[in-house]
């Protein structure tokens, strides 16, 4: 039986590809293209466990059916992490909020055609951002946990960038769960979603490393390249590392008691000034190379809501990577990669 991904070339999905190859399972990955097939088979060596399926464009709300179709009989395990995630576009429904949901209800309705009776878990990667509530994020006193839903609208959803893909997130979540309490009588799988914070990590093949980084690991790149004199954006939030969020994704089809759950991943506030520290300290060669940073003296303070995910902390089981360890490795990649280090 094999674990079917989607979404494959992704960062996250990159390390839970090789997560579940450590671990012995057949895996399936959806790609948008055959060259993109071929440079993923070159990286991960050609163990006779890990195929492709093309899938171009998941707007298209039947793009899965012909994965179904031929290999709906190995796939008894599903982890969807396929969506976009950047903010350069102004097309909000086009290159967001349609293919973040169409995605989704594709991916269900080609089990519920295919794999009925088959496919035993679904893993979705949903995000913190289908958790906040925007108008509450300044508030020091709101405390969103893993029960919490962004309570934006579709037509909220398109106020900027920012929500548009906050909603992108929370109208793909809301589509599983739905679906699975209308469908729960012609269907046999179970549900977990994954919600991280920003994911900050290396990329898992150091090849893959451009001067701009996937979205979440810019709030690390940014600083890394600045230099004295820069006025930094403070970018501030939560963080949690890439190989403890493929973990989980793993735990969460493994773990029988996971069944149904949000898990909430987060390891504590960052803010770019935090960032900074981090750089300045692990690397010497950076000191006095780089941005004072926009917050002198408020190290991964956030200046409003908090996130309280100790329960999902507790369901899961495993301690997670530290902020020094991640951006250390984030940024030492980079650092090797342009001669550095
Ligand atoms: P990436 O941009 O690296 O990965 C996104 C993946 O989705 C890529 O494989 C991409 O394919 C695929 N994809 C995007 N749009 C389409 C489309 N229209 N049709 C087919 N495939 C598409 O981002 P991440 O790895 O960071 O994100 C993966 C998931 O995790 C997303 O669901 C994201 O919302 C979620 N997430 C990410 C967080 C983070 O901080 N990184 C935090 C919380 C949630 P291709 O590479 O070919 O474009």
């Amino acid at each position: 039986m094999a674990v079917l991904v989607t979404g494959a070339t992704g960062f996250i999905a990159l390390w839970v590809v090789d997560y579940l190859l450590k671990e012995g399972y057949e895996v399936i990955g959806t790609v948008r293209s055959q060259e993109k097939a071929d440079k993923l088979t070159k990286q991960f060596g050609s163990s006779g466990k890990l195929s492709f399926e093309i899938v171009p464009d998941i707007s298209d709300i039947n793009s899965f059916d012909h994965v179904f179709e031929k290999r709906a009989k190995e796939i008894d395990i599903v982890i969807h992490t396929a969506s976009p995630f950047h903010y350069n576009t102004t097309e909000y429904e086009t290159d967001l909020l349609i293919p973040a949901v169409n995605g989704t209800k594709g991916i269900l309705n080609s089990i519920k055609k295919y794999g009925s009776q088959t496919v035993k878990r679904l893993v979705i990667t949903s995000s913190f951002a289908a958790i906040l509530d925007p108008s509450k994020l300044a508030d020091k006193d709101a405390v969103f946990t893993e029960k919490s839903w962004n309570p934006t609208t579709w037509e909220g959803a398109q106020s900027d960038v920012s929500n548009a893909y906050r909603g992108s997130k929370k109208f793909a979540e809301k589509t599983a769960w739905e679906f699975l309490e209308e469908n729960k009588d012609s269907v046999n799988f179970k549900l977990t979603t994954v919600n991280p914070v920003l994911v900050f990590g290396p990329q898992k093949f150091e090849e893959d490393v451009k001067s701009q980084l996937n979205t979440s690991n810019q709030v690390i790149n940014i600083p890394l390249h600045s230099k004295p004199g820069d006025k930094l954006n403070n970018s501030q939030g939560n963080y949690i590392d890439v190989r403890d969020v493929a973990k989980a994704h793993v735990l969460a089809f493994q773990k029988d008691d996971l069944i149904g759950e949000r898990l909430g991943l987060s390891n504590g506030p960052v803010n770019t000034q935090g960032v900074l520290e981090v750089l300045n300290e692990k690397f010497p060669q950076l000191k006095g190379k780089l941005a004072d940073g926009p917050t002198p003296g408020e190290v991964n303070k956030t200046s409003g809501a908090s996130f309280d995910n100790s329960y999902t902390k507790k369901i899961l089981g495993f301690p997670f990577i530290s902020l020094e360890q991640s951006v250390y490795d984030t940024a030492a990649q980079v650092l090797k990669k342009e001669g550095k280090l």
